[in-house]
């Protein structure tokens, strides 16, 4: 195997250098899509039942190696241990779900005269997963798993920042039983080994999730192929507070609405949008709740945020928070790591660059609203379109404004957006296409048709 770059992954806690991993190029991801082809076609002879045991045999291994796995993402990507092992249960638990959907994998049965027509769900072949860093391990299997189950093959690129967990992923794959090269982690540059994953002719399908620049690249090049491509994107997600709601309760979700993961979440709330007669009441709540966000040493049980992933994310979210803005600041560690405090800007204009751009960090903005027509206006001033929740406690309203907003994945009194067993994706520049749901498996199949003539062969 050649490589042409190797990768560096930091602590970003503490900026040390925990593991150099080799970086795939181009001839590395040729001879996966032919080994990964080979695989696919013995995987998709299984009787169902089969290949459903396997998967399931997978999760059991990613169970017994959850605290493992868990502790190696804290290390990789800052995040804080309770999350990480969240993310890795959710790994566990998306191949078992997964798993329940070989068997059910149906197709249709047509009525037509003259015979019998039915539908073929096959699999495409070889998937493309392109992750991010964010959430390095759910993001790999939201696509990886059904693909899996519905007989298709995969390679899986993670982030530069975090291969860790992908590359022990696989190898607890190939403890579990599943048969080498059918699930394959390929760590590398994006415009690398990521660029030739999407232009690889024998790559059938690329889910792709990261930022919005970057997916419609993705996109074109897929489309010149004529290649199936999933896009999750970017957000810049409303939090919308009606002042009917229970604001003691909205006030005290909101900090790990968009604080979670350091606010380096595509669903994180960073639009705070408050009804104007309970804008100054829901601001004396939020400040202490804020301020008490407990940031520090990701690996310590207690504490709720941790760093940011690199110091060019850390870059760029210093560069939305310039001196002259107002606000609640907590706190953060001093010294090594890529720390930034939990910051909520009031005083901002709608349109200012902090209030439209994602920022990808613990920052969001407070603005203030008349009616409820001017919470969906404002709601929907944005180009993104993923989540976003709304607090009220009139029913009619929550529903009113649940048709009105143009998201894929909105709560109602909640922020709680994403459910392996739920759909999941983007309106306008969040995405393409679903993830999740009880439909997952579909979108990693051709529909072929069939008609069986019952009139016997033509004389
Ligand atoms: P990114 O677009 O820079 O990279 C994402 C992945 O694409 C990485 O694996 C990268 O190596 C690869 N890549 C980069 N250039 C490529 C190319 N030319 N061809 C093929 N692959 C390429 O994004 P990021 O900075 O890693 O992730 C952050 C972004 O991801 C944010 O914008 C965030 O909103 C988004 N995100 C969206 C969702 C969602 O479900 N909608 C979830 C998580 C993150």
């Amino acid at each position: 195997m050649s490589y042409e770059h190797e990768l560096q992954v930091l602590n970003p806690a503490t900026e040390e250098v925990i593991a150099t991993v080799p970086a795939a190029g181009a001839e590395d991801v040729d001879s996966a899509v032919v080994r990964a082809a080979k695989a696919q076609s013995g995987w998709a002879a299984l009787a169902p039942g089969e290949r459903a045991r396997l998967l399931r045999r997978f999760a059991v291994a990613v169970d017994e190696h959850l605290e493992e796995l868990a502790q190696l993402e804290v290390r990789e990507a800052g995040h804080t241990i309770g999350n990480a092992r969240w993310e890795a249960g959710n790994v566990r638990d998306l191949l078992d779900y997964a798993a329940g959907g070989v068997e059910r994998l149906t197709g249709r049965q047509i009525p037509v005269a003259g015979g019998l027509d039915v539908t073929i769900l096959e699999p495409l072949g070889v998937v493309a997963v392109i992750a991010p860093w964010n959430f390095p391990m759910p993001i790999a299997a939201w696509g990886t798993a059904p693909a899996l189950a519905a007989g298709n093959a995969v390679i899986l690129k993670p982030a530069e920042t975090t291969p860790l967990t992908a590359l022990r992923l696989a190898e607890l794959a190939l403890e579990a039983g599943l048969p080498e090269g059918l699930f394959q982690v390929l760590p590398g540059v994006g415009s690398v080994a990521g660029n030739a994953l999407v232009e690889h002719p024998g790559v059938a399908k690329i889910v792709f999730t990261g930022s919005t620049p970057v997916g419609k690249q993705v996109l074109a090049k897929g489309s010149a192929l004529l290649k199936p491509v999933t896009l999750e994107l970017g957000g810049k997600s409303p939090n919308i507070v009606f002042a009917d709601a229970d604001i003691e309760a909205a006030a005290a979700a909101t900090p790990m609405s968009f604080l979670d993961n350091s606010g380096q979440d595509c669903c994180a709330r960073t639009r705070i949008l408050v009804q104007r007669s309970a804008y100054d009441r829901f601001l004396e709540l939020l400040a202490p709740a804020v301020e008490s966000v407990l940031v520090g040493d990701p690996a310590d049980e207690k504490t709720a945020m941790g760093p940011l992933i690199s110091k060019a994310q850390l870059e760029r979210v210093r560069s939305y928070v310039t001196d002259d803005l107002k606000g609640i600041c907590g706190t953060a560690p001093e010294g090594p790591g890529f720390w930034f405090p939990p910051t909520v800007l009031t005083g901002i204009e709608p349109h200012a660059r902090v209030a439209v751009e994602e920022v990808f960090g613990p920052v969001a903005v407070v603005l203030p609203f008349d009616d409820e027509a001017d919470a969906i206006r404002l709601a929907n001033a944005t180009e993104y379109g993923l989540s976003g929740s709304i607090w009220t406690r009139d029913v009619g309203r929550a529903l009113r404004v649940s048709q009105a907003v143009r998201a894929g994945n909105l709560s109602v009194n909640s922020h709680a957006s994403v459910r392996y067993w739920t759909p999941f994706g983007g309106y306008k520049q969040s995405g393409l296409g679903r993830e999740l749901g009880p439909d997952a498996l579909t979108a990693f199949t051709e529909t072929k048709n069939v008609f069986i003539s019952t009139e016997g062969p033509a004389q």
